[in-house]
């Protein structure tokens, strides 16, 4: 087998319960030396709101902004920090749209999800032109065997990308979504958001702006990078 990352050849020992179980064996698709560069998040020294590592455990100035533009609170949660091998990787899954690498971090990912027990689980969406392009939703991509609905639309056909654009510009973003006919699912239930990176967090309160409009009773958010 090889590294899906390096390509190089990953050693996999079997043990003998390995062989009298076959299905026991984890994917082994990235070896160890690639892991090592994905640094997860340790939730102890980060904004309780939105994973931001930082010295304290209070709100970031980010969080206590948002709280002051949105009546409701959303709490977030992320695994991994966007550093440099995480972009990397998000470059080579999304933008090179190698849907194999779906695989490096579906598990883990939909443990998380599953872990915060929402009752309707609804990833933010991709533009038609970026699915016919890429051919996959980066975020769907994530969840393996995960029920989700599709509650909200791209209101564009087209997206700009926010890669390049600055924060001020990011945060000025208008609502880029709206709601489609299954956001009747959401109506008294607690809902979680599923998103890929978390950047300004400018997407997800959109989508959670909308969700609460649809007359959801929470909304909580998940992404695998912050
Ligand atoms: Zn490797
Ligand atoms: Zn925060």
């Amino acid at each position: 087998m090889n590294c899906q990352l390096c390509n190089r050849r990953i050693a996999v020992k079997l043990t003998l319960r390995d062989l009298l179980w076959p299905g026991r064996l984890p994917p082994a698709t990235v070896c160890p030396n690639c892991r090592q560069q994905f640094v997860a998040l340790d939730y102890v020294n980060c904004c309780p709101a939105c994973c931001r590592p930082q010295e304290t455990d209070q709100l970031c100035p980010d969080c206590c902004s948002w709280r002051q533009k949105y009546p409701w609170q959303l709490t977030h949660r992320a695994l991994y920090r966007y550093n440099g091998a995480m972009k990397e990787f998000m470059h080579r899954y999304k933008f090179a749209g190698d849907y194999r690498l779906r695989t490096v971090f579906a598990a883990e990912f939909t443990a998380a999800v599953r872990q915060l027990t929402a009752a309707v689980v609804v990833p933010i969406p991709v533009t038609q032109v970026t699915m016919a392009t890429r051919g996959f939703n980066q975020v769907t991509g994530l969840l393996d065997g995960v029920d989700w609905t599709p509650c909200l639309q791209n209101r564009a056909v087209k997206k700009t990308a926010q890669s390049q654009k600055h924060r001020r510009e990011r945060l000025r973003t208008p609502q880029p979504f709206v709601l489609s006919d299954s956001s009747k699912a959401v109506a008294g239930k607690r809902v979680l958001l599923v998103d890929d990176v978390y950047t300004t967090g400018r997407t997800l309160y959109h989508a959670a702006d909308l969700i609460y409009q649809a007359g959801a009773a929470g909304v909580i958010s998940i992404s695998l990078a912050r």
